[in-house]
């Protein structure tokens, strides 16, 4: 297996990067500080444009054995806290929880380490969320945790609990990987955020999503649940019209995920109708992934990540920063401005 491609200028600019600085490009896509905020922000999208939401906590770059037990117990907290919050009482509409396997363990397997404590406490998680009527996503993380997540996630998923994994359409191996996925798990299919080595992966986003609608298909096809998660527009209306309508396929069946804060809602309140929550309207579900911080060096490492393993991002982040100074605010009132267009009613 070859290296990763040694670190670019792009990539040294955006570790020079001041915390300070991190945390502001962050704050479009970031709902604030603390569970309630998260929860907040959850209550707010469902109420306001009848979207969903993951919830997740940005708990990267464990340093230490407390630090991910801290992040453990924040877990439980959120499972508690979706599970007791009257807003969310139909499971349909109730949040799910996304989490990164890396938030458990001081000994990474991308650094080498043999990702102790991972599995206990997602373990330990699932089994809280399954008393709760909660559901859990186990993110994909770069190609070295691929085998460990789809091995836990598959493994918890045949035993009966509720959780999903995601699949990468960038990596070469993605094709075999389809076969381990049992009928009826849930799926998000993604074409990757870590840079990977062109030796297992490719290095172009169109074959990129090529690969996703077809990997979509084949997932569909073999009875899987699919969230397709991402913020392209084309990909998101060819996936609708010439993947799920041509099989008649139901909101039981799929659904379309993005981050919190892309300026999307327009495309994304158009799907849901923007009038009825999940619960009441057939289909399609719309889940917004919706981060929250409790530390900002761990929340500060997730976005330097995110600045830094895709160039185009900073465009984008520039351009969503300057909506917000613009009074234009990519936040929640994006989506409520989005429903209330949808009706008719909006100047702004
Ligand atoms: C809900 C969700 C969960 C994910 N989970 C994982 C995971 O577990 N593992 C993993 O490896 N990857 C994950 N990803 C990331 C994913 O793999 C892609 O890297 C990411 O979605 C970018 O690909 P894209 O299909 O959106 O296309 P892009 O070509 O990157 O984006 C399409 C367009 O969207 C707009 N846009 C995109 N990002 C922004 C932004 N930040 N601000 C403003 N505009 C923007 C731009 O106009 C851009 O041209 C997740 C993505 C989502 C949406």
């Amino acid at each position: 297996m070859s290296a990763v491609p040694p670190a670019t200028l792009h990539a040294r600019l955006v570790d020079a990067l001041p915390d300070l600085l991190i945390r502001l490009f962050a704050r479009p896509y970031v709902a604030g500080e603390g569970l309630e905020s998260g929860l907040n922000v959850a209550r707010r999208l469902l109420e306001g444009a009848g979207i969903v939401t993951t919830l997740d906590l940005l708990a990267e770059e464990v340093k230490d054995a407390s630090r991910a037990q801290e992040n453990l117990a924040t877990y439980l907290e959120m499972v508690r806290g979706v599970a007791g919050e009257t807003a969310f009482c139909s499971p349909r509409d109730r949040p799910t929880l996304s989490l990164k396997p890396s938030s458990f363990t001081t000994r990474a397997l991308d650094k080498g380490g043999d990702a102790r404590g991972s599995r206990e406490a997602i373990e330990t998680i699932a089994v809280e969320a399954r008393r709760l009527g909660v559901a859990l996503t186990i993110d994909m993380e770069d190609h070295t945790w691929t085998d460990w997540t789809l091995e836990v996630a598959t493994a918890l998923f045949k035993k009966g609990f509720d959780v999903g994994t995601v699949l990468q359409s960038r990596l070469h191996r993605t094709a075999q990987d389809l076969a381990r996925i049992p009928e009826g798990m849930r799926i998000r299919m993604v074409i990757g955020i870590y840079l990977e080595p062109p030796s297992i992966a490719l290095t172009e986003k169109p074959a990129m999503k090529e690969r996703l609608l077809e990997q979509c298909a084949q997932l569909l096809d073999r009875g899987v649940y699919v969230e397709l998660a991402s913020h392209d527009d084309a990909v998101v209306r060819r996936f609708l019209r010439e993947t799920i309508t041509p099989r008649g396929l139901g909101g039981e069946r799929y659904e379309i995920q993005m981050l919190y804060g892309v300026p999307r809602a327009p495309l994304l309140v158009a799907i849901t109708g923007g009038t009825l929550t999940p619960a009441q309207r057939a289909a399609p579900p719309v889940r917004l992934y919706v981060p929250f911080a409790t530390a900002w060096d761990q929340a500060t490492a997730y976005c330097r990540r995110r600045l830094r393993n895709n160039p185009g991002m900073a465009t984008y982040v520039a351009l969503n920063l300057l909506q917000m100074l613009r009074g234009r605010s990519p936040g929640i009132a994006q989506y409520e401005t989005a429903v209330r267009r949808l009706r008719g009613g909006a100047s702004n």
